[in-house]
């Protein structure tokens, strides 16, 4: 579980780079073709859409977990198909 702040453990972030390397063996980046990933420091989120278009700020929410490319793309990832629970 990450930190309240949203921080990721470096155990976690090693979870995260393990569970990446088995799924994909030559993850290249659309942008840069770098083959070079960071794993992101912090867990994010995206807001369930409320009614009217509006952001929902009391839903359920999407935890998410990010490789950060040289470049300065960011691919996201269920955290939990990555072994990181809230
Ligand atoms: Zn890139």
């Amino acid at each position: 579980m990450p930190s309240p702040d949203g921080m990721l453990s470096t155990e976690e972030r090693q979870r995260i780079a393990d569970a990446m390397q088995t799924r994909f063996t030559n993850a290249i980046c659309p942008w840069c073709s770098s083959p070079n990933w960071e794993v992101g420091l912090v867990m994010a989120t995206t807001t369930p859409v409320g009614p009217g278009g509006t952001t929902n700020l009391n839903g359920k929410i999407m935890p998410q977990v990010t490789l950060v490319s040289p470049c300065g793309y960011i691919a996201s990832f269920s955290a939990a198909m990555m072994g990181i629970t809230i």
